[in-house]
């Protein structure tokens, strides 16, 4: 099958099938794709309509996100993880407004010349938005290539994504650019699936190789598999009489930057020694049931404790906060940090 024939069924695909409600292919903007694309990176769609139409809602230009706060914008992507996802969607927002006077650049280089976008976004950011010729290798679409071309090894390699590349650019297609990006994308998530791809329904089926061998699952070859470590940590939740909970805001970069959590302790000896170290009184503690939260690159198994301080003692200062469980404010807070404050609103006391 040459590459004008699967474009043209690709399309032909997508006109009966394609997906044309999502929420950001409403009233499209490179703004709104942009943000849909830093979202659906690592995120399923279903998840992400929720947010995006948050995010939407509280920010809906460049220019607005731009003005935002560190804390707004970590608030509206609390629970969607990869954080650094946010501060660079912020980044990049504010770079856009003080450097092209709130104008997307209108090439691959210089949407790429933004935090956080590369080749594929800035490819999808061109096609959907500005109906520019650009090619994507989001996910799904190295899977439908990969799976095409019955393309051996792992997409993380350099020969093999260069040959995926280089796919992708071959079947792109000059015109309807717009809806060809949006099509593999759909392909990809409907059709093309990681364990059941429904090969007699998809429109390239006749030239799909992996399908002829019989054996489509076996494309892209999967990651090589790594033991995933496990890290420990103490963490302590400091309840004030008001039933207020003590936080601190992270550094801006590394693990969680910019949101806020209580103190991560490597154990219950380092708890003690920084207790001391902030004179606060403690009245009680009690252990709650210890959660995993697992990052791409390792487990981390959390043991909290809930610690009532005595009144009078843990004066908040820059970068920390006597955060109000009844009243939450908006700031950003990592995922198991919200389920830990879910967790400890049963232990409030009721007002006088
Ligand atoms: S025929 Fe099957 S494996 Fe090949 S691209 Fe279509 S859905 Fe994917």
């Amino acid at each position: 099958m040459n590459s004008d024939e699967f474009a043209q069924r690709v399309l032909g695909w997508y006109d009966l099938h394609g997906r044309k409600d999502l929420p950001w292919q409403q009233g499209m903007t490179p703004y709104r794709v942009w943000v849909s694309e830093i979202m659906l990176q690592q995120t399923q769609v279903a998840t992400v309509i929720p947010y995006f139409e948050r995010f939407m809602e509280a920010l809906p230009d460049v220019q607005a996100l731009a003005a935002a706060s560190d804390d707004e914008v970590l608030h509206l992507w609390t629970g969607l993880g990869y954080y650094s996802r946010a501060r660079n969607l912020h980044k990049a927002a504010k770079h856009v407004v003080a450097e092209h006077a709130g104008e997307f650049p209108r090439s691959i280089e210089g949407l790429m010349a933004l935090p956080g976008i590369g080749r594929s976004t800035a490819g999808a950011v061109a096609s959907l938005s500005m109906g520019i010729w650009a090619p994507i290798l989001d996910g799904n679409v190295k899977r439908v290539l990969a799976r095409f071309g019955a393309v051996e090894g792992w997409p993380g390699e350099k020969k093999v994504h260069d040959r995926l590349w280089r796919m992708a650019e071959r079947y792109t297609p000059q015109n309807r650019v717009q809806h060809y990006t949006q099509a593999m994308m759909d392909l990809g998530a409907t059709l093309c699936t990681r364990s059941k791809p429904s090969c007699l329904l998809c429109p390239v089926k006749d030239g799909c190789e992996a399908r002829l061998l019989g054996e489509p699952t076996r494309f892209p070859t999967s990651k090589p598999r790594k033991v995933v470590p496990v890290r420990q940590c103490v963490m302590p939740l400091l309840m004030n009489e008001e039933g207020e909970v003590w936080l601190q805001r992270r550094p801006p970069s590394g693990l969680w930057g910019g949101l806020w959590c209580p103190p991560q302790l490597e154990s219950e000896a380092e708890l003690e020694s920084w207790l001391l170290s902030q004179a606060l009184r403690i009245e009680s503690r009690e252990p709650l049931p210890a959660l995993r939260h697992t990052f791409s690159h390792f487990h981390l198994d959390i043991q909290p404790l809930l610690l009532r301080v005595a009144a009078g003692t843990g004066v908040a200062e820059e970068g920390q906060v006597w955060y109000n469980l009844r009243q939450p404010g908006r700031i950003g807070l990592a995922a198991p940090v919200k389920k830990l404050l879910k967790l400890i609103e049963a232990y409030v006391p009721t007002p006088a």
